[in-house]
Formats: structure tokens, sequence, C-alpha cells
């Protein structure tokens, strides 16, 4: 059981049905479409839909109570008994729903928001206190002003730990997550160039960031991407802030990083851990999970021991055998600049592979500049690879960049997916590494298929 209709009155003082008969909901739906037994149906008003209009689907799949809007008719025939909370705005009523749950159930929340990296590192703190404590997470990417709300609202009461992924695309929004959260510890892992058309300039995507403190308690603890200039100037009333990073003058200190084919290894005051994922990046994203971690009191050993069985979502540079030997790697999930960068430096890390081949691809979603930092990506291009193929409107920049900057390596702006696996056929055998990385819309799964 989540609630019973004593807390929903609390709430909602105003309501009709047998709200003072104790019954009790396992779920909050806000899909009417979904067989769920004893659910709180919350219709939410979208741009294409209204969920008012669908109670009676919910009511047939199982809810037996209601959050309705004021200014919505409600239908007839529900039975009399049925509970109903009468609100100005059912958005808002799921968010306050939310934020009076996690007080109720009051487990050690974490945040994590950041540009990039939010999912695998909530994976990772997941995925290590778990070993430990009752622990629920996000699933998915399950991380906006819905997203959040219904996570907590499917925390099982016994939740020792919750652990939730905070995205944003304008200012307000992450501050209004942690004011539903209340993160006792939070995460920023970095500051890239996403959402840049709505928030200006990275200073912009920053300040949006750090209104991860708004919701945290005085004694809350803050860990940040240490190597980011943009972050060292928080105000943070008396949160202790916690520096992650590869500079030295972080509080703490990523060392001797070295890859080899699936792990990647290095340490943290001269203690060694091991992660079955490839990165720089991921390094720093583990460090945020360890220092956590160490900080609520595990051990080394149960941390260095839980790194090593994370289970790596889809599409977040998953290596696929290829055709005759070759190896492919699909980063495909999402893009920007810096994630295209850093996915583009782990390929030049990677020593077990001669032959480095890119497949680059749009990055959506950056705004009158996107042709600027399209040319930015090719900074992280150096004559380590030997071949660059790009697709898209923007893409072209940076095949355009690498000619400029090293004519010999072949560069070709390709007009479509089949010209792409043409000039594919030509590396595919043993030692090649392929890396495929776009935004989601330029679908490169449909290229990676094609290939295998
Ligand atoms: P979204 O905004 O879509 O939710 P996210 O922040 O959850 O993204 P992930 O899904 O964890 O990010 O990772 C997406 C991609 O970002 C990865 O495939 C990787 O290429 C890159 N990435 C992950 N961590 C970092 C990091 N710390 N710095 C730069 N790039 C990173
Ligand atoms: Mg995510």
């Amino acid at each position: 059981m989540l609630f019973s209709t004593t807390f929903l009155n609390e709430i909602f003082p105003e309501h009709k049905g047998a709200v003072n008969v104790q019954i009790a909901f396992n779920e909050v739906t806000t899909d009417s479409r979904r067989q769920v037994k004893k659910s709180l149906f919350v219709p939410l008003v979208g741009d294409n839909f209204d969920g008012h209009d669908f109670l009676k689907d919910a009511f047939y799949n199982g809810a037996i109570g209601a959050i309705w809007q004021k200014d919505r008719t409600l239908p007839r025939f529900i039975p009399t008994d049925f509970p109903v909370y009468f609100v100005d705005d059912t958005l808002q009523a799921l968010q306050l729903l939310a934020a009076q749950y996690r007080l109720d159930v009051d487990p050690k929340v974490i945040g994590i928001t950041g540009s990039n990296g939010k999912t695998t590192t909530k994976d990772m703190v997941g995925t290590v206190l778990e070993s430990t404590y009752k622990t629920h997470r996000t699933n998915g990417n399950f991380n906006n002003h819905i997203g959040l709300p219904l996570t907590i609202l499917s925390m099982p009461r016994d939740t020792e730990i919750l652990v939730l992924e905070m995205g944003m695309s304008n200012f307000g929004e992450i501050q209004r997550l942690s004011e539903i959260a209340k993160p006792d510890y939070a995460i920023i892992t970095n500051i890239g160039e996403s959402h840049i058309e709505y928030l200006g300039s990275r200073e912009g995507i920053a300040q949006a960031k750090k209104e991860i403190v708004a919701g945290m308690p005085t004694e809350g603890r803050l860990y940040i991407d240490g190597d980011e200039p943009l972050l060292n100037n928080i105000n943070a009333k008396d949160l202790t802030i916690i520096t992650c990073g590869f500079q030295s003058n972080n509080q703490v200190v990523l060392e001797h990083i070295s890859m080899d084919s699936d792990y990647t290894e290095f340490q943290i005051q001269s203690e060694t851990f091991r992660l079955p994922m490839l990165g720089k990046h991921n390094v720093k994203n583990a460090s945020f999970a360890i220092s956590i971690a160490k900080d609520i009191g595990l051990s080394s050993d149960v941390i260095k021991k839980s790194l090593l069985s994370l289970k790596i979502s889809g599409m977040r540079f998953e290596k696929l055998p290829g055709p005759n030997g070759s190896t492919l790697i699909n980063d495909a999930y999402n893009a920007s600049p810096t994630s295209m960068k850093a996915a583009i430096q782990v390929v030049k890390d990677l020593k077990a592979y001669p032959k480095k081949v890119l497949v680059l691809g749009d990055i959506f979603e950056i705004g009158d500049t996107s042709k600027e930092l399209h040319r930015s990506v090719a900074e992280a291009i150096s004559d380590e690879i030997d071949m660059v193929l790009t697709i898209g409107k923007d893409a072209s920049e940076i095949t355009s960049k690498v000619h400029q900057d090293y004519p010999e390596l072949y560069a070709k702006h390709c007009e479509s997916e089949q010209e792409i696996v043409r000039e594919l056929q030509a590396v595919l055998a043993e030692g090649t590494v392929i890396l495929f990385k776009a935004s989601r819309g330029m679908k490169f799964e449909r290229i990676i298929e094609q290939l295998q």
C-alpha cells in the first residue's frame, strides 16, 4: 500500500465519495490504459489529450479513486462512494502528493542533475547503494515534472534510499523538482550545451543546474564536477560541497585512469576501482557514486564489488559485434557537443583497436550556434582516427573542419544511410572499431541494423 484516503483527505480537503472509509491505494497512475488494481487515477491535461476524458477506462482498469480538476465535469457513471478529490490543477496536485509522500516515507533522497551523465550516474549510485539499502530509483529517463513525481509515488513504503534523476530544459524546472524531492544529497554531473537554445549560454545552463540546492536541507551535501569553472561559485547556504574531478585541486581526485577492451580502471586516494564501462567521463560519473556511498558509510570493498556488477542501459556506449570481426559502438541514445567529444576521446583511448572510425550525425536542440557547436566537435578528432563519416544538416560542419585540420584523414559527409553503409564496407574487419553517435532523432540504430 502507498497510502489511504486518510492521507489524501489531509492534502486535498475538497472531496466527495467514501473518503471517510479507509481505502488503501497501491499505485498512482496517470495512464487510463494501464491495468492497475487499486490505483489512484490522476488525469493530466496535455496538448493533445485530456485525461479527464478517460475516467471510465481508468475505472475499468482498476482505479478506486481519482483526483479531479474542478473546471471539468465529473461523469455520472462512477459509483457514488468512489472517492474523488477536487483540485485547481491536477499536475500541481500530482507534484504536491509526491512531495507529501516523500516526507511521509522519509528515505534519504539523492537528486542528480547535469547536462550529461544523469542516467548513467543514477544507475551507478543505485547499483552501489542497493548492495546495502532498500533502494528505489528513477526508471529509465523518467526525469521531468511528471516523471519525477511518478517515480516518487512508485517507491515502496519501506524504501531507505531514493535515487532521482532530474532533467530540465528551462529555468525554474530543477528548482521545482528539488522542492518536491528535497534531496539530502545532490549531484551536478557536468555542464554541457544541451538546451542552450532556452538558457542562452553555458552560464545560463550552469545557473539552471544550480537550482538543485533549492529544496536541500542546510546539512545537505552537494557533489559537483570540480573541473568545471562555472560551478565554483555556488551560493549554497550551509551546504557541504564536494568537488570531484581530474584536476589535483579537487577534494576527490581521479587518477591513473586506464582502459582495456571492456573496463576502465582508476584510483581515488591510491585505492583502485574498476568499472565495466569505457570512458574517462564515466570515471567522473562513478566518482559521485563512490563518494556518496562512502559518506553514507559503505566500505570500499562493497563499493568496488557492486560497481563491477553495473548494468549499462542500451545505446549508451554499447559494444556490439559487427561484420567481419569488427566492433560497433552504439552511443546514439542521445548527443550533445560535450558528450560527442567525450565519446570520441574514449575511442581514441581504445588501444585494442588499430583502426578507428567515427560515424557522427546531427545534434539537435542546440540553438542558433548549432553550426559552430558542430564544428567544435572536430576539436576532439585527430589523426589517431582513421575515418570520419557524417550525416545530417549541420554535421557536415564536422567533416569540413576535419578536412581543414587533417587533410590526410579520410572524412566524408554522406547524403544517405545507404552511403554510410557503403563507405563502411571497406573497413569492416577485425581490429576496426566504429563509433555511432548522434541525437536520438537521427535513428542511428537503423544504420547499425543494416550493418548487422
Ligand atoms: P538525458 O538528458 O537524455 O537524460 P543523461 O544526462 O541522462 O541524458 P546519460 O544517458 O547518462 O545522460 O548519457 C548520455 C551520453 O552522455 C552518454 O552516452 C555519454 O556519451 C555522455 N556522457 C555521460 N556522462 C558524461 C559526462 N560526465 N560528461 C560528458 N559526457 C557524458
Ligand atoms: Mg537521462
